[in-house]
């Protein structure tokens, strides 16, 4: 299994809000278009790259997403007006491969550093906070908006999150001209599509697994099995 893909990254741009029983179990606003934010490369956590770890003071979430790996640079990708078939293939076509990836947020801090009104980037960015598959080659996802992204904290079922891609409230075509009409989309770049409800809290012990299916089989490269353990360190979380 490779995980090549993760060293080509300049950078990774995350959807947020874009499943609605997501938005409404954190009580936020339904957005007009597409948002996003930033984490950056560094918090990636590659299979086999130990725990993901906690800060101190920080209550930290999963989310699931299905990663998007770029193959092709898109600069202001207009889809408003024009046929959809032919949008969603030059999309397609500007995709490279898949990941599974798992957008960890220290939701306090998040919480905190919202209500002042100033930028996600710490809640977003701590090291290991991107927990990410190996590469699943495109062949294997025929359309990624018809897959199940899977999650379990502790082996428990049901899982904590199971839902399909087709319930993204801005499909894939519409999150890359969004992305795109800001700042250039780079061979290379990864793009995380947004997560399904079911997002909650995990604490050292605990152990996380997840997975992307297919016609209810199992992607094999898809497969995140990481434990969770106490960060250490400097960091002690203040609210602003
Ligand atoms: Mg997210």
């Amino acid at each position: 299994m490779s995980t090549a893909f993760a060293e080509k990254a300049r950078k990774v741009v995350c959807i947020g809000r874009n499943y609605a029983d997501h938005i409404t179990e954190l009580n936020n606003a339904r957005p007009k278009a597409p948002f996003f934010f930033l984490k950056p490369p560094s918090s990636m956590l590659l299979p086999g790259g130990g725990p993901v770890l906690v800060p101190r003071g920080v209550n930290v979430h999963y989310e699931v997403e299905l990663a998007l790996v770029m193959g092709q640079t898109l600069k202001d990708f207009a889809v408003a007006g024009r046929d959809r078939a032919t949008v969603n293939a030059e999309a397609l076509a500007a995709i490279e491969g898949y990941a599974l990836a798992i957008d960890m947020t220290g939701r306090n801090v998040q919480d905190n550093i919202k209500a002042k009104g100033l930028p996600w980037t710490t809640a977003k960015g701590f090291d290991t906070f991107l927990p990410i598959s190996a590469y699943v080659e495109k062949s294997q996802i025929p359309d990624p908006a018809n897959v199940t992204l899977s999650l379990t904290v502790n082996k428990q079922s049901p899982p904590n999150q199971y839902d399909s891609t087709n319930l993204m409230l801005f499909p894939i075509p519409e999150i890359l001209s969004s992305i795109s009409s800001v700042m250039t989309i780079q061979p290379g770049d990864i793009i995380l599509t947004g997560t399904p409800k079911g997002v909650g809290s995990v604490k050292p012990g605990d152990h996380i697994d997840a997975s992307i299916e297919v016609d209810g089989k199992v992607i094999a490269e898809s497969v995140i099995s990481v434990d969770v353990a106490d960060k250490g360190g400097i960091y002690d979380f203040v609210p602003q």
